[in-house]
């Protein structure tokens, strides 16, 4: 059994998906271009989003929204500790400091009622995480953001498609910010991102900062400091076929999720993910707490049953960023979560046989 198996689907789509990487290769137009163009359009029509951007990577995504916001050295941004290490590393990176809130138990998300005691005079930006498939508390984290003047930068990463109360994930804030790491729920064959907005007024910045600034008017004009951060063609095109199945993978995962919440109900020991009431959840990943954590991942991994711990260290406890003088028992319930979490095998394709296989697994070690 694999955690992940990517060639499932690839073999679904193969013909699909060779016909388009042909498409790129006959046309020779391996930069922007037409495939890239189009995606643009598809992508921000599938978000509901006036702009979609693609860019390098999840990583530049949050990167350059974060330089387009003119973040910097002596700002301050909000973020979860429970989430990949490329949220907080983006904030650093531009200089600024990353500050941490701890997080909502039942969600694993940012938990809005503890970011304004965190607020300073020197905090820009909120940047909530919509992790494992689940939107973040939006409502509560955009009146925080509006009453203190703050910038909003979603990271959708692991969300797309993601609702909460009628509304898609990165169209709520000034941008979303989106990874095509090939694992995610709409992977390229290689890197890729995009930022959504729907701010006129922002967007053009985006499309400068992740081409050097060039002007789109006239050639080797450079208008900013920019950088080299763009989709490329080929996975554009990759991009377009898989997006027409997207909503169809999201429904199967989401069926899958059910499958083990109902088999595993009755486990004990074992709590299932939950889904707020007002959004949905895309089950990027299908994650349980459990108190034997450790115990129970060893005993599963002799049956060969292959499970993922997100994350087993919490950002603020992180050798990366001991500079910010963060220690053990600051973020009690994000450093509770890591030692509890425990995510099982989901992936659109994944066969029911193989889901009772687990089911079964987790049952006897309880027994
Ligand atoms: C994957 C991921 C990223 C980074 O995306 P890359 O495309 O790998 O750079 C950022 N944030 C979260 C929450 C992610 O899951």
């Amino acid at each position: 059994m694999q955690f992940l198996d990517l060639s499932a689907q690839y073999k679904s789509i193969k013909e699909e998906i060779d016909a388009a990487i042909k498409r790129v290769l006959d046309s020779c137009s391996f930069i922007g271009g037409k495939e890239v163009e189009e995606f643009e359009k598809e992508a921000a029509d599938f978000c509901g989003v006036k702009y979609a951007v693609g860019v390098n990577s999840g990583t530049d995504a949050l990167f350059l929204s974060l330089k387009a916001l003119g973040i910097k050295q002596g700002d301050e941004v909000i973020t979860t500790p429970f989430t990949f290490i490329a949220t907080a590393g983006v904030i650093a990176n531009c200089g600024a400091k990353p500050v941490f809130v701890d997080i909502d138990p039942e969600t694993f998300n940012i938990d809005p009622s503890k970011i304004e005691e965190k607020i300073t005079g020197k905090t820009k930006a909120i940047l909530p995480v919509h992790l494992f498939g689940q939107m973040a508390d939006m409502d509560e984290i955009m009146s925080i953001a509006r009453k203190h003047n703050l910038y909003v930068v979603e990271d959708a990463a692991q969300s797309i498609g993601a609702e909460y109360k009628g509304k898609k994930a990165g169209t709520i804030g000034d941008f979303g910010c989106f990874s095509f790491f090939p694992s995610k729920n709409l992977g390229a064959y290689g890197d890729g991102g995009m930022i959504t907005t729907n701010r006129d007024d922002l967007v053009e910045e985006i499309r400068l900062l992740k081409n050097h600034g060039s002007s789109p008017k006239e050639k080797y004009l450079n208008l900013v400091v920019g950088t080299n951060s763009r989709l490329d063609a080929i996975q554009a095109a990759i991009l377009r076929v898989k997006l027409k199945y997207l909503l169809g993978w999201s429904k199967k995962r989401a069926e899958k999720a059910d499958y083990y919440s109902e088999g595993l109900k009755d486990a004990g020991g074992i709590s299932v993910p939950s889904i707020g009431s007002d959004r949905n959840n895309i089950f990027h990943q299908y994650t349980v707490r459990v108190e034997k954590r450790d115990d129970i991942q060893k005993y599963l991994k002799e049956k060969e049953i292959p499970t993922m711990i997100y994350y087993p260290l919490p950002l603020h406890l992180q050798p990366a960023f001991q500079n910010l003088g963060y220690r053990e028992g600051d973020f009690p319930e994000a450093e509770k979560a890591s030692k509890e979490v425990l995510s099982l095998p989901i992936y659109p394709e994944m066969e029911k046989t193989a889901q009772d296989v687990i089911i079964s697994g987790i049952k006897e070690f309880f027994i």
